[in-house]
């Protein structure tokens, strides 16, 4: 399976040569404003299996000071990867282009949503992050 997307303008592509997992809904103040949404979503792939195809030049990261990156398009500011100290580790379902195979599961800092969201799904609910032990559903 290859899962391809890109950015508004169009300069920036990417390709991820496996399968997605862990596709969750952030609900963190920082997702919301670097998105200007609600929330995000986005899902981790094995980083191995992902590049750029076109425009890395055009990707900003920016990243707090534990590391955490926010990947994003120069020209359009389509946000479209998450990094971890420097690695690309997630990208965002709203990216890629068609079916990515696989919906959100979880969602993450719910404690920390908006006051004017309402999470109105049955899918489990974590104050922050999925403690280790946690097995996402549909992963084995
Ligand atoms: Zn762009
Ligand atoms: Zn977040």
């Amino acid at each position: 399976m290859v899962i391809k997307g890109g950015c508004l303008c169009g300069g920036v592509r990417y390709e991820i040569t496996g399968a997605l997992f862990d596709a969750s809904n952030c609900h963190c103040s920082m997702c919301r404003r670097q998105h200007g949404a609600a929330y995000s979503t986005y899902a981790r792939f094995d980083p191995d299996d992902f590049r750029w195809i076109s425009g890395e030049e055009l990707v900003k990261v920016y990243e707090t000071p534990s590391g955490a990156g926010w990947c994003f398009c120069s020209e359009c500011g389509s946000t479209l990867a998450a990094s971890d100290k420097g690695k690309f580790t997630s990208i965002t379902l709203g990216t890629v282009e068609g079916d990515p195979g696989i919906k959100p599961e979880f969602h993450i800092f719910a404690a920390s949503k908006a006051v004017w969201h309402e999470i109105k799904d049955n899918l489990p609910q974590f104050e922050e992050l999925p403690p280790d032990s946690w097995d996402p559903p549909g992963k084995a």
